[in-house]
C-alpha cells in the first residue's frame, strides 16, 4: 500500500516538463534552431563572475573537510550574519543571524513555512491567482488545504473583495509571490498596505495570527524604478522565503533561506517550528559549499542588462502584432493574453508553429500563457514570424 498523494505527484509530469520533453522530440526533428521554446523558467546568464571565484578561493583557502562537511544545522554563522548585513543597508532592517534559517532554495523554504503553520486537515494557506503551481502540491502534501483568489486580470494586483470573503478562523497564512511568476507584475506598495492591513484585521477577528508567505525569488530581477517592496517591513507576520536560484543564477545548487522577521509574533517559536519543519523533511544543513559562497557574495547583484534586452524585443514584437501582455516588470516571464482567450486551445496552436509556450490554466490563469524569456536572445528574434502565424491562426478561428 503507497501513500497515494506521493504516488500521483510523483506520476504527474508537470505540463512544463512535458513541453521542454516534447521540444526536445521535435529538435530532433526539424533541427533545435527551428524550435522555439519559451518554457522553462531556467536563467539563460551566468552567474556572476564573483560566484566563481569565490569557489575556487573557497577550495584554495579553506580545509576541503570543512568546505564539503556538515554545518550547523541552522545554517553557517558567515553565512547568515552576511545575508542579515546585506538586508539591513537594503532595507533598514536590524536582522542578524538568529532571523535566518538557510535552506535548499526557495521550494524547501516554502515546504518548512508552510509545514511550520499547518496544524491539522483544515489548515488552510491562500494564494492567488496567478500563482507558481507547486504551491499546492506543497500544501496539499503536507496535510493543508490550498484555496486560490482568482486573478486580477486587468492589473494583476489582488482582488481583496475576493480575498477579504475568503479569509476564515482556519486560514493560517496568504502566500504572495512578487515579482510574480508567471506574470512578471511587481505588487505595488499600495497592494502591500492593503494586503498588511487586511491581514491585520483578520488576524484580530480570528484571534491568532494569519501569516504573510512572500515567496520572493525573483526579488532582484526588476526592470522599473519600483522595486518590489520589502513585505516584512510592512506586515510583522510575515515569512520571507528566498532563493539564490534566480538572482545569481544557481538553481542546480540549491541555497536559499527563511526570514523571520523580529518583530513577529512569538519569533522564537515560529523560527523553532520553521527549523523543526526543516529537520523533520530532512533539509537541514542546506549544500556547504554554497553556504560559504553566500557568505562571501551576499551583495552581487545579478546583470539583467540581457533579461531587459529580451524583454523588450519580446514585448514590442508581440504588441505589434496586436498581443496584450501584463506589465513586464520584473523576474522573467511575459504572460500574454490568448487572442482567442482560451490559452490551452491557443498553446495547441503555437506547437503547430513550433513555439513552446506554457498555457495559464496551471497557473490558475487560463486565459493567458506565459513566455518565458530567460533565454538566448536569437531564437527570439528567430521566433517572431512564429508568433504572428499562430496569433493569425487564433484570432481567424475565433
Ligand atoms: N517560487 C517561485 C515563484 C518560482 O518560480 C520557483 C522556481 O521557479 C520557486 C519558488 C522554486 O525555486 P527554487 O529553485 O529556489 O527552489
Amino acid at each position: 500500500m503507497l501513500n497515494e498523494k506521493m504516488l500521483a505527484l510523483g506520476s504527474n509530469r508537470s505540463t512544463i516538463r512535458e513541453l521542454f520533453e516534447y521540444g526536445k522530440m521535435r529538435a530532433a526533428i526539424v533541427g533545435a534552431e527551428n524550435i522555439y521554446d519559451f518554457s522553462l523558467g531556467n536563467p539563460s546568464v551566468p552567474s556572476p563572475p564573483e560566484v566563481n571565484e569565490a569557489i575556487r578561493a573557497i577550495l584554495a583557502e579553506e580545509p576541503s573537510i570543512a568546505v564539503h562537511g556538515y554545518t550547523s544545522a541552522v545554517g553557517d554563522n558567515n553565512a547568515r550574519d552576511a545575508i542579515a548585513d546585506n538586508l539591513n543597508r537594503r532595507f533598514g532592517t536590524s536582522y542578524t543571524r538568529d532571523n535566518l534559517y538557510l535552506t535548499c532554495g526557495a521550494a524547501a523554504s516554502l515546504i518548512c513555512a508552510f509545514r511550520a503553520l499547518i496544524t491539522g486537515d483544515d489548515s488552510e494557506i491562500i494564494s492567488i491567482a496567478p500563482f507558481f503551481p507547486e504551491y499546492r502540491a506543497f500544501v496539499e502534501s503536507n496535510g493543508g488545504i490550498f484555496t486560490l483568489i482568482p486573478a486580477d486580470t486587468e492589473n494583476f494586483q489582488i482582488r481583496f473583495d475576493l480575498l477579504g470573503e475568503a479569509i476564515s478562523e482556519k486560514t493560517k497564512a496568504v502566500i504572495i509571490n512578487s515579482p510574480n511568476n508567471p506574470s512578471g507584475v511587481i505588487y505595488s506598495e499600495e497592494t502591500i498596505k492593503s494586503l498588511a492591513a487586511l491581514l491585520t484585521e483578520k488576524s484580530e477577528q480570528a484571534g491568532h495570527p494569519i501569516y504573510l508567505i512572500s515567496d520572493e525569488p525573483y526579488r532582484e530581477l526588476v526592470y522599473s524604478d519600483k522595486k518590489a517592496p520589502f513585505t516584512a517591513n510592512y506586515y510583522k507576520n510575515t515569512i520571507i522565503c528566498y532563493s539564490y536560484s534566480k538572482s545569481l543564477s544557481l538553481p542546480g545548487e540549491r541555497i536559499g533561506y527563511v526570514l523571520i522577521p523580529n518583530e513577529a509574533d512569538n519569533r522564537i517559536d515560529l523560527f523553532n517550528a520553521v527549523a523543526g519543519a526543516g529537520r523533520g523533511s530532512g533539509y537541514v544543513c542546506a549544500p556547504s559549499l554554497m553556504q560559504r559562497v553566500i557568505a562571501r557574495c551576499s551583495d552581487v547583484m545579478p546583470d539583467i542588462s540581457s533579461y531587459r534586452k529580451n524583454r523588450d524585443f519580446l514585448y514590442n514584437a508581440l504588441t505589434d502584432i496586436g498581443y496584450e501582455c501584463a506589465d513586464p516588470s520584473g523576474a522573467f516571464y511575459l504572460f500574454v493574453k490568448a487572442p482567442n482567450g482560451d490559452a490551452d486551445c491557443f498553446a495547441e496552436i503555437a506547437k503547430k508553429y513550433d513555439l513552446l509556450l506554457v498555457s495559464g490554466k496551471d497557473f490558475g490563469c487560463d486565459s493567458f500563457f506565459r513566455a518565458a524569456y530567460c533565454v538566448d536572445y536569437d531564437m527570439i528574434v528567430r521566433s517572431i514570424p512564429s508568433f504572428k502565424k499562430a496569433y493569425d491562426e487564433a484570432v481567424n478561428r475565433s
